[in-house]
C-alpha cells in the first residue's frame, strides 16, 4: 500500500527495524550516514536499496530536513555502492518513489539502485 511522503515518521516501519537490527538484511555497505542492502524482491540483476540512518519518511522529507552532512554523506554512499558493485562503467539507474502518487510503500526514505542489464529508457 502506498504511503504519505510527508509523515509522520513511523519508527516501526520495516526499514527502521532493519536499521535497529531487529530484522535481517543482505547488507552491501554501511557507514555513519547510510545502509545499503539487496532488495528482497529484485527487479534487476542488481537491485540494492540505500537508506539514510536518520528518520526521514521520503525524499521530500530528507531533502527538506536533513543536515548538509547527512545529505552529502548519503549521496556519497549511494555513489560508492554503485562504484563498488562495478556499475560505473556499464551504468545504472537511481529511483526514489515518493509518497502515494509516487508509489512509495515503505515510509523510510530510500533510493533504489538498479543495474546489471540494459534498462532501456524510463517512462512513468
Ligand atoms: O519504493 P518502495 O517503497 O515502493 O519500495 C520498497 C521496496 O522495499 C520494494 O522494492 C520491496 O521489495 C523492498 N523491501 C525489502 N525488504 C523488505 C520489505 C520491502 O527489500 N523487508
Amino acid at each position: 500500500m502506498a504511503v504519505s511522503g510527508i509523515g509522520p515518521y513511523d519508527p516501526q516501519n520495516i526499514f527502521a527495524r532493519i536499521l535497529r537490527g531487529e530484522l535481517p538484511c543482505k547488507k552491501v555497505y554501511e557507514d555513519a550516514y547510510a545502509l545499503a542492502f539487496h532488495d528482497i524482491a529484485p527487479k534487476a540483476p542488481v537491485h540494492v536499496l540505500v537508506i539514510p540512518k536518520g528518520a526521514y519518511v521520503s525524499f521530500a522529507d530528507f531533502s527538506a530536513k536533513a543536515s548538509e552532512a547527512e545529505i552529502a554523506g548519503f549521496i556519497r554512499a549511494v555513489g560508492m555502492v554503485a562504484r563498488d558493485l562495478g556499475l560505473d562503467a556499464p551504468g545504472y539507474r537511481l529511483v526514489s518513489n515518493t509518497g502515494a502518487e509516487g508509489g512509495q510503500e515503505v515510509p523510510h526514505f530510500h533510493v533504489h539502485l538498479f543495474g546489471g542489464r540494459a534498462l532501456g529508457s524510463m517512462l512513468p
